[in-house]
């Protein structure tokens, strides 16, 4: 069943996200290749996975819950060969790369048991403790790990696990 990329479901869906950015006042000339960048990461995908296209397209569509100028970018859907990123097909294989529950904050380097949102405990200043997430303006500070589960077609930064620490 061979398909043009132009037809699939993900590529119209993309589109049309794009098109409505347009109609609220984005600019096309910002947008459309916005776009384009969209659909050459969804190709780098889908040959660094072995899935179709239209499957990461879908995903990342039915993903994007705010801007799409602000969801679709190098931080959120990252080069699959870049060191960063690592890829599993379940999440039970992710877990068990990771064994035990313990993950390095890139903000107080203690040992939080939560990959998202630090519970170290560690006292930042007099009375601050530690609450760093991963989710937050400043991410992962550059010491997470991007990783990637091709069951789900997610990816998502979490903090270093001590595991995967070299
Ligand atoms: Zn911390």
């Amino acid at each position: 069943m061979e398909q043009t990329l132009e037809k699939c479901e993900g590529y119209l869906k993309l589109r049309k996200l794009a098109d409505e950015n347009i109609e609220h006042g984005w600019e096309d000339y910002r947008v459309n290749p916005k776009f384009d960048w969209v659909i050459e990461r969804a190709k780098h995908y889908s040959d660094k996975l072995s899935v179709p296209i239209n499957d990461i397209l879908n995903s990342w569509v039915d993903g994007c819950d705010y801007s799409f100028m602000n969801y679709f970018q190098d931080a959120n859907q990252p080069e699959i060969n870049a060191d960063k990123v690592r890829v599993f097909e379940t999440i039970e294989d992710m877990l068990q790369a990771i064994g035990d529950k313990e993950f390095r904050c890139p903000s107080c380097d203690g040992v939080s048991t939560n990959p998202y949102s630090c519970n170290s405990g560690e006292e930042m200043s007099e009375g601050k403790i530690c609450d760093w997430k991963v989710y937050g303006l400043f991410g992962d500070l550059g010491k997470g790990v991007h990783v990637y589960i091709k069951n789900k077609l997610k990816g998502e930064d979490i903090f270093m696990p001590l595991s995967w620490e070299d």
